[in-house]
């Protein structure tokens, strides 16, 4: 699978990816082919799991794992290559839900992480486990043992995060978001470790969804102060490109904020938690503003279409920031 990663990774040191689904899960699967299982850990986004025909699901986590095993549907963004839907057409013949698209295979992964969670196994131990059975030598963890559940504020109510994003195809307007559950979760201890280690080079806050993807992990008590406190730089890249998400509704959501939809309001939005930014070619002309921010800046194709763009992207994003120095 990783036929073009060498023993020898001209990059030293760990590395920790802090990601959502879709944009995210592209940029893991880059680094994932210039770094060694050893080097690379993933930490995703569990704010938008939930329990559907008695399953636990994690989209986030699912995503970045079928991206990493090269399973993933690129056209979809989300789910399995070469799916079928039985499953669930037999659901509508039953009169059950089905609002929540899952594949007969993707259908798998769910059942026996369900099981295994009821068996009494952690959600980072069940990764660990399916991630295993797909031959992904890298780490990923979920952002926390917890449960928090992501809650959208909109103009038609407060409404649980997948009813938003799959069931209401993101159409009602966001005034805000809340994380449920936040006050009893922690970060996930390995996570927490790994931001305290020295061996740590860089850590990469992914093309993801700042609210609903990038928040819940900053929102965990302590991650802010401990990405400040990193020895290792942290750098995040711009998931909006020439004004528009490339998939998804962070663009439609930042002007419901009442924030411009621009690469450079992602920057001011992370504020004094990231070190470098990572802006696309197309957006060359917010690179002064972003330095502006104190910032190290860094112009690049953000634009990842295929495995060669995201390797592209990965190895310009570690260059950038084995030359930044931590200023805080
Ligand atoms: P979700 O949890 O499934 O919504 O996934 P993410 O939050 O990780 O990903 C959604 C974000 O990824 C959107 O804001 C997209 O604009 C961004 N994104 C998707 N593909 C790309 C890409 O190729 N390049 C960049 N720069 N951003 C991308």
């Amino acid at each position: 699978m990783y036929a073009s990663l060498t023993t020898e990774s001209p990059y030293t040191g760990q590395v920790l990816a802090l990601t959502g689904g879709v944009g995210g899960a592209k940029l893991a699967r880059g680094l994932a082919g210039v770094l060694s299982g050893a080097q690379l850990t993933i930490a995703a986004n569990t704010a938008d799991d939930f329990d559907y025909w008695g399953l636990r699901i994690c989209p986030d986590l699912d995503s970045v794992m079928y991206a990493l095993a090269d399973l993933n549907d690129e056209e979809r963004g989300w789910g399995l290559k070469d799916e079928s839907w039985r499953t669930r057409i037999a659901m509508r013949r039953l009169g059950g839900d089905e609002w929540f698209q899952i594949g007969d295979q993707d259908v798998a992964t769910h059942i026996l992480r369900t099981q295994l969670l009821a068996k009494g196994d952690s959600l980072a131990a069940v990764t660990e486990k399916l991630c295993c059975g797909l031959g992904i030598p890298h780490t990923l963890l979920p952002m926390t043992e917890g449960r928090v559940a992501t809650k959208v504020i909109t103009d038609q109510g407060c409404l649980e995060f997948q009813e938003y994003f799959v069931r209401d195809k993101c159409e009602p307007e966001v005034r805000g978001v809340l994380f449920d559950g936040l006050e009893s979760a922690q970060l996930h201890p390995k996570l927490a470790a790994l931001l305290a280690d020295d061996t740590l080079s860089a850590i990469i806050i992914c093309p993801s969804n700042p609210f609903v993807s990038v928040d819940p992990i900053l929102a965990l008590s302590g991650c802010r102060e401990l990405l400040k406190a990193a020895k290792a730089p942290v750098v995040a890249v711009s998931p909006i490109i020439a004004g528009r998400a490339v998939k998804g509704p962070a663009a439609k959501m930042m002007r419901e904020l009442a924030m411009p939809a621009t690469a450079s309001a992602v920057a001011a939005y992370y504020g004094d938690v990231i070190d470098g930014y990572v802006l696309d070619d197309l957006d060359a002309s917010y690179a002064d503003e972003v330095a502006a921010m104190g910032l190290d800046t860094c112009v690049s194709q953000t634009m990842m279409s295929d495995v060669a763009s995201k390797t592209q992207l990965a190895e310009t994003i570690l260059d950038f920031a084995s030359r930044i120095t931590k200023k805080k």
